[in-house]
């Protein structure tokens, strides 16, 4: 376990210098960026060590997983946040544990987080997942295309239980990052001019965070790079 930790303690660092050559390239502050540990196939011993070095935010894409977990590690006083695509029948469970969820991206799934958010008496900030493929949907990740994205966004706000907070990318494969990017930032801006309070852009995971922080992202999603690489997915 000494090792494991010492592993996550350089990788952190690397990972943290990393994020600050990023926002001295950009003329930005470290204090504008929020770092999250995506732990997804890694045991909650894993979280507990990144929380005693200093993380406070863990990311999770499943969510029977994310569910386990995050009981495992209650009183560690992280904040969760549920970044995987998500199914309307798991909006209870979500709900139930998590304090953000990034991959809000229809209609339909605004309706049971907010059904789900109100039995469960929280308020649960969502982030709308764009799709930034040059075909929406293309790649299977979710997200809404870019034109959906203001009326979703106004779903969102309207409804309790729910408060919209911004937006959230994947970088497509087979372009620039920056220029993906630059797009999710022209979204985020239209959907600030009518939600001033929806300031997060949620972009950049272990390959492309010096892209995303010239970019305007507020919150990294860093897996590979904290922890290891994840085995294949096996379902
Ligand atoms: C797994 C995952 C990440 C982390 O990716 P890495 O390349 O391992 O840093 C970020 N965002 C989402 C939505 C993910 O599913």
């Amino acid at each position: 376990m000494g090792d494991r930790r010492e592993e996550l303690a350089a990788a952190l660092a690397e990972v943290e210098r990393r994020i600050e050559d990023a926002c001295r390239a950009a003329g930005r502050s470290r204090s504008e960026i929020t770092l999250i540990a995506v732990t997804k196939t890694y045991p909650a011993s894993d979280v507990r060590l990144l929380a005693e070095l200093g993380v406070s935010h863990a990311g999770e894409n499943r969510d029977q997983e994310a569910a386990a977990k995050a009981a495992e590690c209650a009183g560690l006083g992280l904040t969760w946040h549920f970044i995987g695509q998500l199914q309307t029948n798991k909006a209870r469970s979500v709900v139930s544990y998590a304090d953000v969820v990034h991959s809000v991206d229809r209609p339909r799934l605004v309706d049971a987080l907010s059904r789900e958010a109100v039995r469960a008496g929280r308020e649960v900030d969502c982030l709308i997942q764009v799709a930034l493929d040059a075909v929406p949907g293309g790649a299977g990740r979710g997200g809404a295309a870019p034109h959906e994205v203001p009326s979703l966004a106004g779903l969102v706000a309207k409804a309790e239980g729910l408060r919209l907070r911004g937006v959230m990318a994947i970088a497509p494969l087979g372009e620039d990052p920056a220029a993906a990017f630059a797009r999710l930032r022209a979204v985020a801006e239209r959907v600030r001019e009518e939600h001033p309070a929806a300031d997060v852009i949620s972009a950049g995971m272990s390959g492309d965070i010096p892209q995303a922080v010239a970019n305007g992202a507020t919150h990294l999603r860093v897996g590979t790079a904290l922890l290891g690489r994840r085995k294949p997915f096996v379902r």
